[in-house]
């Protein structure tokens, strides 16, 4: 090779470079001020945190993991990688997203430990990777089959617990229970055919189901009727108005003509009405303008019609009541007509809205949520879609654990006694997984103000007997989860204890960072002062200033 006599830089001399065990620290103290952040927020008696946007001066406020995270504007790359499974975690179940985000912060604060004890990290990695497929086996074996009405009661309510809805929580989780059974198909559930709505206004409590649908429009006129049994839907796109008359120009040389064009044109809205009273419909939801001489003789013939309805409630519609969209008067048939048990309207605080019920295989519900704000409305909403998702994950895998902290305590005492059936000192990173999990319990009691060390020491020793122990946050005892009805899914546990290990994988095995200029952004190391024994993190960017406590 020639010899190269000059320096040679590949990188610009701006970018920021950080090797090794420096990389290492960096990354993991990151991502330990990021649990550290979600962390209070675990649990019943978790608190919420008050985010405010940056250019707008929006305000969220929140209780949920993966709304935190994502208002929060993060810089620090292995941060965001924790960010990033708070995410999938809240795609793959809608819940546990706190959980998977402080599993994660754990493990990699136990594996600096172990690496300060000289442990390499190929090693400690080795460990992780047994204990968490050791740990699956564990948490298939304690759970549970259920599917039931109840269980999915519970699942919704647990999910609620602690989160803005939870002082009407019951029914909330009424709702939600309802709406997926009507959904249900088989051990299928579609979230997607769930909708949650809010309306600002109102209390929680007043919240309802819609069996069908709904859309905010009331009928065309007032002396229509407002409300059909055995409605017979007719759908249409064709304007019931005379076209363009309001602009034409008619000359009239004799008063007579005038009165025939006038007699002419009454008679053909009559007839236009005639053919949809023919049809035997009684309700009509047209895309297009009704006239008012039309609407006249509907509703002399009991029809309820709407005029004007959205493209997508249309949509929905032909879905929930199986009538077909025609765009042809002369198509109007009795087979177009779609069907629905009951079609009302009604004014739900200052909104007119028409619901379509009593569908015969509606494939659709939603749930109209209230609340006095803005604010309140939203969390509630948040709690909502995080309860939806368990149900599903529940009506489709059909397993649940009790929760409350105990099947991590669980999963941690089996570890353990797996750990010892490994030689090497994998055994030791076995061992530090199981305790990492134990930050599930903990952080609930602490969330709570309980005395945390005394409670584990008894969790772990009622878990001999009894695999459902968990906390009581509310009375600061342990007791059967089971009997307290806190009940999650399988799916939840699993997504979080595997992403964490898998975040926490990726941010080991990074022995170099290289930054752009200015991708990181400084903090004073003087404001994120120690207390843990880390070093000061250089490019905590977007962080909140000062440093939370550290776990
Ligand atoms: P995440 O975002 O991880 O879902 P949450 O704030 O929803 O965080 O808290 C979930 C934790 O709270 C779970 O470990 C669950 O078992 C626990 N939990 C929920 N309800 C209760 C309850 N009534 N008593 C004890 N623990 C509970
Ligand atoms: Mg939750």
């Amino acid at each position: 090779m020639a010899q190269i006599n000059q320096p040679m830089y590949i990188l610009r001399d701006d970018t920021e470079r950080f090797q090794g065990n420096q990389a290492l620290r960096m990354n993991i103290f990151a991502s330990q001020l990021l649990a550290s952040i979600v962390r209070t927020t675990l649990g019943p008696k978790g608190m919420d945190k008050m985010l405010v946007d940056k250019k707008m001066g929006d305000v969220v406020v929140t209780n949920d993991g993966a709304t935190i995270l994502q208002e929060m504007d993060i810089a620090h790359p292995a941060a965001k990688m924790l960010v990033e499974i708070a995410r999938k975690q809240e795609n793959v179940v809608g819940d546990g997203t706190t959980t998977v985000v402080i599993i994660a912060g754990e493990l990699l604060k136990k594996a600096m430990e172990l690496y300060e004890d000289g442990i390499a990290i190929p090693t400690i990695l080795l460990g992780y990777r047994l204990a968490v497929t050791k740990a699956m086996d564990i948490l298939f074996s304690i759970s549970t089959d259920a599917r039931d009405p109840d269980t999915l009661f519970g699942i919704a309510k647990t999910a609620m617990t602690g989160k803005g809805s939870d002082y009407a929580k019951d029914e909330l989780a009424e709702l939600l229970v309802q709406a997926a059974l009507k959904v249900e198909e088989g051990e299928k559930l579609d979230k997607t055919l769930i909708k949650i709505h809010r309306i600002n206004g109102g209390s929680v409590e007043d919240s309802m189901i819609v069996d069908g649908i709904y859309i905010d429009q009331g009928r065309a006129n007032e002396s229509m009727p407002e409300e059909m049994r055995d409605a017979k839907i007719a759908l249409m796109k064709y304007p019931l108005e005379l076209k363009d008359l309001d602009n034409a120009k008619v000359d009239f040389t004799d008063p007579l003509q005038m009165q025939a064009f006038l007699d002419n044109e009454q008679e053909t809205l009559k007839e236009i009405a005639d053919k949809i009273i023919d049809s035997g419909c009684n309700v009509l939801f047209c895309q297009k303008g009704i006239d008012d001489v039309v609407q006249h003789h509907l509703s002399k013939a009991g029809i309820m019609a709407f005029k004007r309805v959205k493209n997508t409630d249309v949509k929905r519609i032909m879905k929930a009541t199986g009538a077909e969209l025609i765009t042809n008067i002369e198509d109007l048939t009795p087979d177009v007509l779609g069907k629905a048990g009951y079609i009302h309207q009604e004014k739900v605080f200052d909104q007119i809205l028409t619901f379509i019920e009593e569908c015969e295989d509606p494939k659709a519900s939603s749930i109209l949520i209230r609340g006095s704000t803005r604010h309140v409305s939203s969390e509630i909403e948040r709690a909502m879609e995080d309860a939806l998702g368990v149900v599903a994950a529940t009506v489709e895998d059909g397993k649940v654990v009790y929760g409350g902290g105990a099947p991590e305590i669980e999963i941690a005492r089996q570890l353990k006694a797996y750990a010892n059936t490994i030689s090497g000192r994998e055994q030791v990173a076995v061992n530090a997984f199981a305790d990492a999990l134990e930050i599930v319990p903990r952080t609930l009691s602490e969330n709570a103000g309980l005395n945390t060390i005394d409670l584990l020491v008894e969790l772990r020793a009622a878990h001999e007997d009894n695999i459902n122990m968990g906390l009581d946050v509310f009375e600061g005892k342990v007791v059967d989860m089971k009997e307290a009805g806190v009940v999650e899914p399988q799916r939840v546990k699993k997504q979080a204890i595997q992403a964490a290990q898998e975040a926490c994988e990726m941010i080991l095995r990074i022995d170099d960072l290289v930054a752009a200029a200015g991708a990181l952004q400084k903090v004073d190391p003087d404001e994120n002062l120690d207390h843990s024994g880390m070093p000061p993190a250089p490019g905590m960017g977007g962080m909140p200033g000062g440093m939370p406590p550290m776990m």
